[in-house]
């Protein structure tokens, strides 16, 4: 399991992280598959965390709660990004979240809701700075495995 992406990916992806904090930031990631376990990001799509919007409703002006440590991204969403991908010859290939003063690591709740062969990549946010970045994909009893991370092109390229 690999995912390669560029220096510019990681940048938006931990701007967006950066932008969202302290609230959970959350989008698509799409590209195309190059070796049945190596995937390669092409784009990255931020979404509208739908989840925290659900619980300000539900929740009102209640500040006691810690602010979202979950994301949703709506269905249709979902499928209108899956329709877009597919017409310029991609797929969604995996789901980005980030985690506000939180490790890069999958929580049950990730588990529970993942799907398996995407990639999902997860950013910990620590006091508004973006700091590691860890994919994951699920395992064939859904646990959750970390997914090398390819840089491209390489940091130090070779002849
Ligand atoms: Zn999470």
């Amino acid at each position: 399991m690999r995912l390669t992406l560029t220096a510019e990916q990681v940048a938006a992806l931990r701007s967006h992280a950066e932008r969202a904090y302290p609230q959970e930031c959350c989008g698509l990631m799409v590209g195309t598959a190059i070796a049945p376990d190596h995937k390669k990001l092409v784009a990255v799509w931020p979404v509208e965390n739908t989840w925290s919007e659900d619980i300000a409703e539900a929740l009102q002006d209640d500040s006691t709660l810690p602010a979202s440590h979950r994301y949703a991204i709506a269905p249709q969403v979902m499928l209108e990004a899956m329709r877009a991908a597919q017409s310029q010859g991609l797929d969604v290939i995996g789901i980005y979240h980030s985690h506000p003063d939180c490790p890069a690591r999958p929580s049950e709740c990730d588990r529970r809701l993942a799907w398996p062969r995407y990639s999902y990549v997860i950013l910990s946010v620590m006091q508004g700075q973006a700091q590691d970045l860890q994919s994951w994909q699920l395992d064939q009893t859904e646990q959750f495995q970390p997914e090398a991370i390819v840089l491209s092109p390489p940091p130090h390229a070779t002849p």
